[in-house]
């Protein structure tokens, strides 16, 4: 039975003129759901009884549960179970301008990048729209305010399970759904080529952020073996594209990993890389995980690295620490979880 949490507006307009009702009716319980926070189809008293039922016949409404939360100040981390005993985690963060929320996109992650937590453990399924629509409901119910921005950054990769996030983004984005605006959501990929451009041709104001974390293929390669499958210089190529046919500017993510990607003439070769692209650079400080050898880079460093980007004419930021003291950097909190 699908879940009416991962059923986006259009799709339930056509439901319910297959049943011989007007169109309107998706909007009513859209209001309920998402304005009212109203679950129950018995409790939507606008829609008839006889409808409510053949709704809750066709539609559950059950949802994930929140199995665990850790908090520090400015950072709430989330482990939910899903109905299937899996687990997922997404983390809010407070920031100046509001709240915003990282989600996960899949249970676990193929994509194997050396230095990430979360592709030790290989992906087991793809999320459901609704489970990530979810993410964000419980996390707003718990809080008891509204999130303001939304970045699909957690547990997996999100273009290798598009039409699920497609729909998600779709349902958050409308104006009787979430809505939150197109522009403050951030898709984060790790390079899948031939969705990039799908996604392109989406015609959606959403951001796309880049993990691209190496300058030069050869390093590339070490770190993230996606790039083999699709290399440095054809996804330089997607980006252009990708700006030029969406008008938008592309996020390019950089994780300072100390002694790895971080010196001065790997500075220089980023910045010939991105020569000429719309983008702007923003450099991760690496959250160290027990796991895995690798080390944040030294303030020094960041900051080397980072006026080097500046003085050769890139936008760069170093972006906020949040959560590294509760495990909440990717894939953290559920690995210690999964018994691996
Ligand atoms: N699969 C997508 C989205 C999830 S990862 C992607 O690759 O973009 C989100 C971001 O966190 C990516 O840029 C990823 O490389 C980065 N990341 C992974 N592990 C990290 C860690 N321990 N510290 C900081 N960033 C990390």
């Amino acid at each position: 039975m699908r879940n009416i949490y991962g059923i986006k507006r259009s799709d339930l307009e056509e439901y319910f003129l297959s049943k011989g009702e007007k169109k309107y009716k998706a909007l009513q319980v859209f209001e309920w759901l998402y304005e009212k926070k109203v679950r129950k189809f018995n409790e939507m008293t606008n829609i008839k009884k006889e409808l409510q039922d053949v709704l809750a016949n066709d539609f559950s409404n059950y949802f994930i549960t929140i199995e665990k939360k850790q908090e520090d100040k400015l950072t709430k981390k989330y482990l939910f179970k899903l109905q299937d005993n899996n687990y997922i985690e997404a983390v809010l963060m407070e920031h100046d301008y509001g709240l915003s929320i990282c989600v996960s996109s899949e249970v676990g992650c193929n994509m194997g990048c050396a230095f990430c937590e979360s592709g030790r453990l290989k992906k087991v399924r793809n999320l459901e729209s609704y489970e990530m629509v979810e993410q964000i409901l419980l996390v707003e119910e718990d809080i008891k305010k509204r999130i303001s921005s939304v970045v699909i950054m957690g547990i997996g990769e999100p273009l290798d399970n598009y039409d699920n996030v497609m729909d998600f983004i779709k349902t958050i984005n409308d104006a009787k759904g979430l809505a939150i605006g197109a522009r403050h959501i951030t898709l984060s990929t790790c390079g899948l080529i031939p969705k990039i451009q799908k996604l392109a041709e989406e015609n959606i104001q959403i951001n796309l952020a880049i993990s691209l974390h190496a300058p030069n293929t050869q390093l590339r390669d070490k770190l993230m073996p996606i790039n083999k499958a699709y290399k440095l210089k054809d996804l330089i190529k997607t980006i252009k594209e990708y700006s030029a046919k969406t008008n938008r500017r592309v996020t390019i993510e950089y994780v300072m990993l100390n002694g790895v990607n971080d010196n001065e003439t790997q500075a220089l070769e980023l910045v010939s890389l991105l020569k000429g692209l719309n983008v702007y650079v923003n450099l991760i400080p690496y959250n160290e995980t027990s796991h895995i050898e690798f080390k944040k880079s030294t303030p020094e460093r960041i900051k080397k690295f980072y006026d080097i980007l500046i003085q050769k004419g890139l936008t760069a930021t170093t972006r906020k620490e949040f959560g590294s003291k509760i495990d909440a950097a990717c894939g953290q909190l559920r690995s210690k979880e999964v018994k691996s």
